[in-house]
């Protein structure tokens, strides 16, 4: 959320971000709105102040004796009060609407972001790594799941429907120890541990920036007022939510979580494999700080760098791409992604997305900090993957196998799978 002060400063700007970022919004309607609402605040409180005035005279002039004009004067307090429901009623309507668009509003976006209309505007900042030159035709993942049994697709489906998938065996183990390697370097690296719940309100979505324009995407429940969410940030961000939070220190929180999303949109789009599916587990960074610019920067760095030593550690080759604001959500500020070579689909894909969002999350959801003069300012929030399995599986399959069809372990995997160095033929 934005402060309506700044909106009504910039609405060009805003308007253009909307646009950009594929918000539909007006602007100059929710300005006006923002007028009408301020007008009858104005004129209910002229009624009140009225209200009052007439009440203190009544008393005065029944203590007078005079009753026939505070007979008169409640006549007039009574006709205000009906007057002044009216408004009030109108108040409510106008900000119901009113707050309706103040949750569209997209957040600005840095003046580094790159202009574009889409995931091919984004722009390579740097490509880490170098992408393997196969002797001979390597098998992409499934065929690879398949020979050594690691995942099994036709019972997914058949258990789950369309982009469902069991891991199998020492697939399930790959899928388990990506998880524990990406804890222990966030956890080596201070940050907290938190396990979360994955059904919430509506409101920690709405509060996260999830809402109302990812409500498609999310799966609700039959029951009761919850959400399954599509991140753990969601449940991150949420912990604080409705506090004032101490960030003398700025707050990382890491989680290991499900993540669910019913890819509404991507019909057709990535149908094979394990690239986009709809129950997948996430480490996820998330970092509350002060409002100060210099700060985020360099938090929006450490966690880009925390998703980098990752694919380092498990020797990927990798690239770097300041996304476009086309490609951003309305939330973000400032986003990297990182793409990891996928040697099936011959290019780089998205394993990594790492956000600033200055104080949008926490304006929504009221997340703020005392500043060193005593006033009560909204936190800054970022958050990033540290890993999310099993599209991480894709590359680590692909690239570490061998002629022979056996797959390498990176090293720094081996201890979380019992020291094995390789997946080997059957
Ligand atoms: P996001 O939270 O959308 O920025 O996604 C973070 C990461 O989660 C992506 O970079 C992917 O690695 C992974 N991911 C997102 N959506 C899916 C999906 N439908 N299936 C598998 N992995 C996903």
């Amino acid at each position: 959320m934005l402060d309506i002060k700044r909106i009504r400063q910039n609405q060009e700007l805003i308007q253009t971000t909307a646009d950009l970022k594929g918000i539909p919004l007006s602007v100059a309607e929710l300005v006006e709105l923002d007028e009408e609402r301020r007008l009858l605040l104005k004129q209910v409180e002229g009624y009140r102040q009225e209200r009052n005035r007439l009440s203190q005279q009544i008393s005065r002039l029944f203590q007078e004796g005079n009753l026939q004009d505070a007979e008169n004067g409640k006549r007039q307090v009574s006709q205000l009060k009906t007057e002044m429901e009216q408004l009030e009623k109108t108040l409510r309507e106008v900000e119901k609407v009113f707050t309706q668009l103040m949750m569209r509003v997209p957040n600005i976006v840095s003046p580094d972001t790159p202009v574009g209309r889409s995931d091919e505007d984004n722009v390579e900042l740097r490509r880490v790594g170098e992408v393997p030159a196969f002797s001979f035709e390597p098998r992409d993942h499934v065929a690879l799941g398949e020979l050594h049994r690691l995942i099994d697709l036709p019972r997914g489906v058949k258990t789950a429907g369309s982009r469902n998938y069991y891991l199998n065996g020492i697939g399930a183990l790959l899928h388990r120890a990506v998880q524990q390697l990406a804890l222990d370097m966030l956890l080596s690296r201070g940050f907290h541990l938190l396990d979360v719940p994955l059904m919430v309100r509506t409101e920690s979505m709405l509060g996260t920036g999830y809402f109302p324009t990812g409500e498609d995407q999310t799966y609700r429940l039959t029951e009761g007022d919850r959400w399954l969410v599509g991140t753990s940030e969601v449940p991150l961000v949420s912990y604080y939510s409705n506090e004032i939070v101490d960030v003398t220190e700025p707050i990382k929180l890491a989680a290991a979580s499900l993540c669910f999303r019913n890819e509404v949109g991507s019909a057709g789009k990535d149908v094979h494999g394990l690239y986009r599916v709809h129950q997948f587990a996430k480490v996820e960074q998330v970092i509350i700080c002060e409002d100060n610019i210099e700060m985020a920067e360099r938090m929006l760095k450490e966690i880009t760098e925390n998703a980098e030593q990752l694919l380092q550690l498990l020797e990927l080759p990798y690239r770097v791409m300041a996304v476009c604001i086309g490609d951003m959500s309305q939330k973000t500020y400032k986003q990297y992604d990182i793409e990891t070579w996928m040697p099936s689909r011959q290019a780089y894909g998205e394993t990594h997305s790492s956000s600033l969002l200055l104080d949008f999350q926490a304006r929504r959801s009221n997340i703020r900090f005392k500043d060193a003069a005593g006033r009560l300012k909204y936190c800054y929030t970022l958050n990033n993957t540290a890993v999310a399995s099993p599209r991480i599986l894709i590359p680590l399959l692909e690239n570490h196998q061998r002629e022979d069809g056996s797959i390498r372990i990176p090293s720094a995997l081996r201890p979380y799978l019992g020291g094995v160095e390789e997946i080997a033929l059957p």
